[in-house]
């Protein structure tokens, strides 16, 4: 009988996106076989608008085993797969699908997994219990909503820009523990231990517009964006005397390290992984 698979070859994978040209992923999970000694092969492929279906169906009729999706694919993804993971159907977005026998499409959301382990695991830092504060209310906030509130914050409060997203994002939560959504207005005589920037504002080397006095005693911020340099946000958080400013290396190593173990049942060491993209970063951006 002929299989879907041919074991002889190293397994397929990538990540799908629109750009995609600039991906560390492919590097990410490169460190990760080497390390684990699996045998894969895991390229990135630029998707059309529009072709993501069609890109992901000859990708496994050329055999390919898993996938990541990127933007602004995540939801197209969430649409196509057949089945989900509970973090995935609520997230309302799959960042990772695993091709199962017969063909059938399994979708993951890792990122929120990715955000905590970061934050719990490689920073020890804590979330339960405390007052979180969650700047934006797009892809990013809703992957990781779910993983947060399982952590079981204190208070978690959305702010938006658009206020109406924060609230409905809120609303489409609430029954997984205590969150509520505003907008930037509200936050006046407002203080969080742990602040996390889910906007797009860094991309554009912009601040979301908060208030001067946010920051409770020691309070964490991180910024889910990175790069060589440290971004608005995180410049912010330093001159407002936070305790511990963070970027988002680490969180795209560990939401990486999940689908690795999703895909291969091994789950890579994320630490040195991570020293190599910040050495590698501060080299060449
Ligand atoms: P979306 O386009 O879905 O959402 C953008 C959000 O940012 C919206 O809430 C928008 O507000 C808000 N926003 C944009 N500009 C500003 C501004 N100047 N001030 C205040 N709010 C602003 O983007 P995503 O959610 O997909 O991505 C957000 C970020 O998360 C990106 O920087 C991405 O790189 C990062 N990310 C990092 C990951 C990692 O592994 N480290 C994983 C996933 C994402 P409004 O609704 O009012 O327009």
């Amino acid at each position: 009988m002929s299989s879907l698979f041919d074991f002889d070859k190293p397994a397929l994978y990538a990540v799908m996106g629109n750009p995609v040209s600039h991906s560390k992923s492919p590097r990410i999970h490169g460190l990760f076989a080497e390390q684990t000694g699996q045998r894969i092969q895991y390229t990135a492929i630029q998707v059309d608008p529009g072709g993501f279906e069609q890109a992901v169906r000859n990708f496994m009729a050329n055999g390919g085993r898993g996938l990541n999706v990127t933007v602004p694919f995540k939801t197209n993804a969430w649409e196509l797969v057949d089945t989900r993971t509970p973090r995935a159907e609520l997230a309302g977005a799959v960042n990772t699908i695993a091709v199962q026998a017969q063909g059938v499409l399994h979708g993951d959301n890792t990122d929120g997994a990715g955000l905590v382990n970061d934050i719990v695991n490689n920073q020890g830092g804590v979330i339960a219990g405390r007052s979180v504060l969650l700047l934006g209310a797009g892809g990013a906030a809703r992957g990781v909503l779910g993983p947060l509130l399982e952590q079981r914050p204190g208070e978690l409060l959305i702010v938006n820009r658009t206020a109406d997203r924060a609230a409905a994002l809120a609303q489409n939560f609430s029954r997984l523990g205590a969150v509520a959504g505003c907008g930037y207005d509200d936050l006046a005589d407002r203080r969080f231990d742990v602040v996390i920037n889910a906007t797009s504002a860094s991309l554009h080397g912009e601040l979301p517009p908060l208030p001067e006095r946010l920051l409770a005693s020691g309070a964490w911020c991180y910024d889910m964006m990175y790069g060589a340099t440290a971004t608005p946000f995180m410049r912010w958080a330093e001159r407002h005397r936070a305790g511990k400013v963070l970027d988002g290396l680490g969180m795209l190593v560990e939401q990486a390290a999940e689908s690795f173990f999703l895909w291969r049942g091994v789950r890579p060491e994320t630490a040195p992984v991570i020293a190599v993209l910040r050495r590698e970063l501060a080299k060449h951006g």
